[in-house]
């Protein structure tokens, strides 16, 4: 007998890269091999020297071919050996590895937007469905649309052995909300990366589309973010930390390059308005979702827990967003002697 299993990396697709993926079928009981693919045809390499190297580095039973198949993750090399420029995770599991004792957590809440004919699910041809405001955890027909596709995307998640903690139904009618985690960077960002091609490859069973764009609706509607939850062992066991962690990304050059690293289109959605903050002034508050960065309440009354950034974007890259908040924040706890 043989098995198939899923070959899944990230193209060069600007501004924003798109998953793809392609079959392999292996005789029973073989290792996983590298591959490779065409580069020109996903924008990753010119047409004269088009080969580019597929490297697995996560896989997990395939929820949707059930059996003895796998969904497996990989890694862009050039022929050379050299990292494609593509690669982010490359770049986060040295950074990962570095500050591996302070043992960094993130919980990373996915926003999502279901599209069909062209139009956000449940928005009416032509024209708008009512206001915002029931339709965030909203109950029954008139409030929700793609409640099937959502549960069926959840359940293959806990089959693939995937780290979701939750799914709800988010403010604007069609959009909705995954989250992967606690776990640690390189975990979490291949855990949600696994998650988004679930998405894609449930949805298009409905015929629907699932997309990460940042402000798929323009005016009065929410834009959907990647809200990302983040500790480290010291910033779990007290508040110096969680401030420390807090004043760290406000420093000095650090705003800038937090918000260059968060996902395509961030001015449109980081406004001031729909429970963000302007993307170029920094802040951070208790309970506040109009800060860049929050703190939970019940962290403030335990005097310790986490802090949810709430500025990447639902097309942000978490391999860049951990690697960013790991190397800010894990850097400062080092340098104040609070690890
Ligand atoms: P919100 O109230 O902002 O909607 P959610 O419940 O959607 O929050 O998401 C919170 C996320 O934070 C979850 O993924 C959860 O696993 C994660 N989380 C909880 N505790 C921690 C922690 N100590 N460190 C990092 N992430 C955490
Ligand atoms: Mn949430
Ligand atoms: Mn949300
Ligand atoms: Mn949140």
């Amino acid at each position: 007998m043989a098995f198939k299993a899923e070959y899944i990396w990230i193209d060069g697709t600007e501004p924003t890269p798109k998953l793809r993926s392609k079959t392999k079928v292996l005789a029973d009981g073989a290792e996983l091999p590298t591959w490779g693919f065409d580069g020109s045809s996903t924008n990753q390499a010119e047409g004269h020297a088009s080969d580019c190297v597929l490297k697995p580095v996560f896989s997990c039973p395939d929820p949707i071919r059930g059996g003895d198949n796998v969904l497996v993750l990989c890694e862009v090399y050039n022929v050379d050996g050299s990292i494609h420029p593509t690669n982010t995770r490359a770049l986060l599991t040295p950074i990962a590895e570095q500050y591996a004792g302070q043992e960094s957590w993130f919980g990373i809440e996915q926003e999502y937007t279901f599209f069909k004919d062209g139009r956000p699910y449940g928005f009416p041809v032509g024209g708008f469905p009512g206001p915002q405001g029931p339709y965030y955890c909203g109950i029954g027909a008139d409030e929700v649309v793609g409640r099937d596709i959502v549960e069926a995307h959840m359940d293959a998640c806990i089959e693939a052995g995937l780290a979701i903690s939750g799914i709800n139904a988010e403010v604007m009618p069609g959009q909705w909300e995954f989250q992967i985690g606690p776990a640690g960077p390189v975990e979490v960002s291949d855990h949600m990366w696994m998650a988004r091609y679930l998405l894609y490859r449930i949805a298009e069973d409905y015929g629907v589309s699932a997309t990460l764009d940042a402000k798929p609706a323009k005016g009065d509607w929410n834009g959907a973010g990647a809200h990302t939850n983040f500790s480290t062992k010291a910033m779990r066991e007290g508040y110096d930390a969680i401030i420390a962690a807090c004043e760290a990304l406000g420093g000095e050059g650090k705003v800038e390059e937090h918000i260059a690293g968060y996902g395509f289109g961030i001015e449109q959605r980081l406004t001031g308005h729909h429970e963000t903050a302007p993307f170029n002034v920094y802040s951070y508050g208790v309970s506040n979702r109009g800060a860049s960065v929050r703190i939970p309440w019940q962290v403030e009354v335990d005097k310790k827990g986490y802090i949810e950034d709430r500025r990447p974007n639902a097309n942000a890259d978490p391999y860049v967003v951990t690697r960013l908040l790991v190397n800010t924040c894990c850097s400062v706890l080092e340098t104040k002697g609070l690890v």
